[in-house]
């Protein structure tokens, strides 16, 4: 509650989302300080309630946890699915103060990777989550549309996970890739959960194993932290600033984003980067051309594994009910083209920008690295 008041004390828009940018990210609010540290004020105020199923108390990520959280309101619960499934819950209101719940997840804790997301050349393609939501608030985030609830899921029982992690590496002749922070931001949430502490040994001992970790996140004790593995691919999503102001709300800017890229890239990791979501609007056209030949003036483009390139698009079923939900956002009164159960904009529409963009990107970048949806 402290924190709340001091927030709704400031007047300055600017100011108060950067404050709340801090609060939910710790690393970016931090990202001057090279060994990120949560201060005692963060750890008091962060949740403000925390949910535990009644069995995942005895797991050390629970454990970990409430000792670090100790000022928060511990609610032990029989199943997470009882709160986060509560009918008439406001995503976004809850998006503001979500409340972290601790839980065991049960199976399947792996999926087969959807049309929706890029593979990278691998049929093998699965994704998993340790973490439900993410601590960022993109306006275009398809995880509005599916799940009920914008409180933090974290299962605790890695040991199952890497259980079936093993189970399907062993069972596939062909190397297996893993999409494990697609739909949330595991780097971003390290300062809460590490989870990829808990992973990374494991990720090494799998060689037929390639993972990728999505990030935002400007945080960069990850990689001082962790030596590169063969095995371990960083995407890191980019976007022109505006876009990121208008659309990707608490997330860093591109300028702490290029920073953490190129730490990195010095620390030897696989770096991927991803221009996905891609707008089309009158508003950003010049944008992205301009944007492109700034990031390979920061980044050398040598070091770079690939590129992922994709434009906005959802789900149908997402779309409907975020588009009730934000009845005020440009980007769901817009008009778009309904293919396949996905929405997102015209093809030739799609292929007149692509050409465009890939005539700047191919300056930089060679075609078979170069992978677009
Ligand atoms: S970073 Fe990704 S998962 Fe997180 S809110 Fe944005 S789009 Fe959603």
């Amino acid at each position: 509650m402290k924190l709340q008041q001091n927030l709704m004390r400031k007047t300055d828009k600017k100011e108060n989302n950067k404050e709340f940018a801090g609060f939910m990210d710790i690393q970016e609010h931090f990202r001057d300080v090279k060994d990120v540290k949560v201060d005692a004020k963060s750890e008091r105020e962060i949740f403000r309630n925390i949910y535990v199923e009644e069995a995942a108390f005895d797991y050390p990520i629970t454990k970990a946890v409430l000792q670090k959280y100790i000022h928060s309101n511990i609610i032990p619960i029989h199943h997470y699915k009882d709160v986060f499934n509560r009918t008439n819950q406001h995503y976004g209101m809850q998006k503001q103060y979500p409340a972290l719940i601790l839980a065991i997840k049960s199976d399947p804790l792996l999926y087969k990777g959807p049309d929706v997301c890029q593979n990278f050349g691998f049929s093998n393609f699965y994704y998993t989550s340790f973490l439900l939501n993410c601590i960022f608030d993109c306006e275009y985030c398809f995880l509005q549309g599916m799940y009920p609830s914008a409180n933090l899921v974290a299962f605790v029982n890695i040991e199952d996970f890497k259980d079936a992690i093993t189970k399907i590496v062993s069972n596939e002749r062909e190397p297996v890739y893993l999409a494990a922070s697609y739909d949330t931001d595991l780097i971003a949430f390290h300062g809460i959960i590490p989870y990829l502490d808990y992973f990374y040994d494991f990720f090494s001992t799998l060689p037929n194993l390639y993972v990728e970790v999505r990030t935002k996140s400007a945080g960069q004790i990850f990689y001082e932290e962790h030596a590169a593995l063969e095995n371990f691919i960083v995407a890191f999503t980019l976007a022109p600033e505006e876009v990121i102001k208008k659309y990707e709300k608490y997330t860093p800017s591109l300028k702490a984003r290029i920073k953490a890229v190129k730490k990195a890239i010095d620390k030897g990791f696989k770096v991927r980067l991803c221009f996905d979501p891609i707008f089309i609007d009158t508003e950003y056209e010049s944008l992205y051309e301009k944007f492109y030949d700034y990031i390979f003036s920061e980044i050398e483009p040598g070091k770079i594994l690939d590129v992922g390139y994709g434009f906005f698009r959802m789900p149908v079923d997402f779309y409907k009910r975020i588009k009730k939900q934000k009845s005020n956002s440009k980007l769901f009164i817009d008009d778009y083209c309904l293919i396949d159960g996905i929405v997102s904009y015209p093809t030739a529409l799609q292929e007149e920008v692509k050409e465009k963009h890939f005539a700047i990107l191919l300056k930089y970048i060679q075609k078979d690295k170069l992978f677009a949806l």
